[in-house]
């Protein structure tokens, strides 16, 4: 029975609305300082780039504070050319948002209705659920299969009133990778009148060796849509862009839906600078392979057991989690705890700099010892 509310209004929020479980967000690092009353507290808990924003991105930005009193570009004509240009689609393909949590959530907008279903995997990112129930249609998740998608299971869960299927890959907070066979069967098994959304906002930290080819499927696929973000390796989280690649007549669909200025005029300058700056994603990528060395073997030896990721991230089991992130937070190291996800075992760490590993460590160990 759902409970009436005190304020009459309300009562006028669709069940399905007043039933959503608010999303979870890392603990931000002033608000921990604020509660210790220290400074210098390390936040690990957002899988945020470490470097920081790139100086291209610094300088592109202050050249663009004049203009924000106008209206940005609702066609984000220089961020789509730029995007088309990367990845040799054409501007009508793209739609941006405001992160790529906004483009997940036009898909939802635009394809999903009360008695409509999307499909997710059990662990997989819990936007996805929530994205789904606030239209009013049903999620269905698929039981995990290490920690992973199992896309088999998935391919059978997609029954008649299923329009959208999402897939994280790599996948957060699992950090599990598909191989591009896999996914590649996946999208051929299931019916192009379902919409395949594969997830890609980790996918500037895959070695060349295991990147898949997803921006070529497009051509074979129109109900595919590749979502990227600018949060993670290019470091613009703050900012709030992201962007899908779908056939023209999908993003025209989510084009119409979304706000007219869904990115603001500094993200698009940032977007654009930052798409530019390769040796800076480069560099990024290898910090963080350093960096997941640091702190699985770290984590190898305090013999606490983690599941092998592909993000910039991983996540370790210990024994009573919410205690270790508690004296985690009081040693002044932020991580995310992921009871949310159905793994109250479980905690996630970001990958930092090789100092702020290292304070992770040292303060897991003595978390982990008590
Ligand atoms: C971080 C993340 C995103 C990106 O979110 P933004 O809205 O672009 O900041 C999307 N999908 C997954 C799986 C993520 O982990």
């Amino acid at each position: 029975m759902p409970v009436r509310a005190a304020v009459d209004v309300c009562d006028l929020a669709p069940s399905y609305v007043s039933a959503m479980a608010p999303y979870q967000p890392g603990k931000p690092l002033s608000e921990l300082e604020r509660e210790l009353g220290i400074a210098g507290a390390v936040k690990l808990a957002s899988n945020e780039n470490p470097l920081g924003p790139s100086p291209r991105v610094l300088a592109a930005l202050k050249s663009a504070l004049g203009e924000i009193a106008r209206y940005p570009d609702g066609n984000g004509f220089e961020l789509k050319r730029a995007i088309a240009r990367r990845h040799g689609v054409p501007e009508s393909a793209i739609i941006l948002g405001n992160g790529s949590n906004d483009v997940l959530e036009l898909v939802a907008r635009t394809f999903l209705t009360p008695g409509a279903a999307a499909v997710y995997a059990q662990y997989a990112f819990a936007v996805y659920p929530l994205v789904t129930q606030a239209t009013g249609a049903t999620g269905i998740a698929v039981a995990a299969r290490n920690f992973g998608h199992d896309l088999n299971a998935m391919a059978r869960a997609v029954a008649d009133q299923v329009k959208v299927v999402f897939v994280a890959n790599p996948n957060n907070p699992t950090g599990t990778l598909l191989r591009p066979r896999e996914v590649l069967t996946f999208l051929e098994a299931v019916s192009p009148r379902v919409l395949v959304v594969l997830d890609e906002a980790y996918a500037e930290y895959l070695p060349d060796e295991l990147k898949p080819e997803s921006v070529a499927w497009l051509a074979q696929f129109p109900n595919l849509i590749v979502t990227r973000t600018f949060s993670k390796a290019f470091g613009l989280a703050g900012l709030r862009v992201g962007y899908g690649l779908a056939h023209p007549e999908v993003a025209d669909l989510m084009n119409r839906v979304r706000q007219p200025f869904n990115v603001n005029s500094l993200a698009q300058v940032a977007a654009v600078a930052a798409l530019d700056d390769e040796a800076f994603v480069a560099q990024s990528r290898e910090l963080n392979r350093q960096g997941m060395v640091q702190i699985t073997s770290g984590l190898r030896s305090l013999g606490i057991d983690f599941i092998p990721s592909y993000g910039n991230f991983v996540t370790f089991r210990v024994p009573d989690a919410q205690g270790v992130y508690d004296r985690l937070l009081r040693l002044g190291v932020i991580v995310r705890p992921i009871a949310s996800y159905g793994m109250p075992d479980y905690l996630r760490v970001t990958i930092g700099l090789r100092d702020e590993n290292g304070r992770f460590l040292s303060a897991l160990e003595q978390a982990f010892s008590r």
